[in-house]
């Protein structure tokens, strides 16, 4: 059963870990991170953005798919389902698919269209128990091949989003989406404390979690960071360990080719990365 991100997040703040937000792309990605999980015995989110539901074939096969696994690899730890980075339409074509956890991302509307449209999502979640994260001020990251140092949201309007009744709350502190560039200042914790003194218990996320040295989130994490987002560390290992086997003329012997053999390195990867993941955050014995 998918269960609403809102108990896990609440332990997470008062434990001081955080939970890991994994990013799904297909099969062999949900078998290795519900596996990990599992393994670990902590609660998980995983989550898909849109475009990663239109891979997966439609936010209701995402589901499916998710509860499916769950049950034949016999997985008792918590698992919230997630929309990453949801427009409003997307987010509403979520619920109805039956995922347990929203993220609305109004961060490029201005903040008064934000305030709106978050407010009237939070009702809605709020009354079918599905736990919803709202972000203010961009996450820095790569657009149109120009890689941003990372942005700060404005505290004052993470707490006027904070008090309109959501679950999680986004808010840039010089965090970035994917690879992380040259010359990368760090984590701005001053502002994740002065975020930190104007929401109180609100979790707060750190996206872009790929590439933020390892203390720094980790001292994020002490400081009020309850939901870490890993994405492209799992598509890198991924694609290391695909590329070292066919490189390594694997598919060519015997009968390498087969998917099943030709992925499995591939899954093999992610699971590490997640177990790994999982320790760092310090959610593992926490289901
Ligand atoms: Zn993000």
């Amino acid at each position: 059963m998918l269960v609403s991100a809102k108990e896990m997040l609440e332990k997470a703040v008062a434990g001081h870990y955080a939970i890991g937000a994994f990013n799904l792309n297909n099969l062999e990605w949900t078998k290795s991170v519900l596996a990990a999980a599992q393994e670990a015995n902590a609660p998980v989110i995983v989550q898909v953005s849109e475009g990663a539901g239109k891979y997966m074939a439609g936010f209701k096969n995402v589901a499916d798919i998710v509860r499916n696994v769950m049950e034949y690899q016999n997985i008792t730890v918590p698992v919230a389902l997630h929309l990453d980075h949801g427009t409003y339409e997307g987010a509403l074509k979520c619920i109805e698919a039956g995922f347990s956890s929203i993220m609305f991302d109004g961060s490029a509307l201005p903040i008064e269209e934000n305030l709106a449209k978050t407010k009237e999502l939070a009702e809605l979640c709020a009354s079918k128990g599905i736990s919803l994260e709202a972000e203010v001020g961009a996450i820095g990251g790569e657009e149109d091949g120009v890689v941003g140092m990372g942005e700060c949201a404005d505290p004052d309007e993470c707490k006027k989003i904070a008090d309109l009744g959501i679950t999680m709350l986004a808010a840039g502190i010089g965090n970035i989406h994917g690879v992380y560039p040259e010359g990368w200042p760090g984590l701005r914790f001053d502002v994740l404390e002065a975020i930190k003194a104007k929401t109180g218990d609100m979790p707060l996320v750190l996206h872009g979690g790929s590439g933020i040295p390892d203390e720094m989130v980790q001292q994020a994490v002490r400081m009020g960071v309850a939901k870490v987002n890993v994405n492209t560390e799992c598509q890198l290992v991924f694609a290391a360990a695909t590329r070292e086997y066919i490189e390594a003329g694997k598919d060519q012997k015997g009968k390498g080719f087969d998917p099943r053999k030709l992925l499995a390195p591939g899954a093999a990867a992610i699971k590490a990365k997640v177990l790994e993941k999982i320790y760092l955050f310090g959610s593992n014995d926490k289901a």
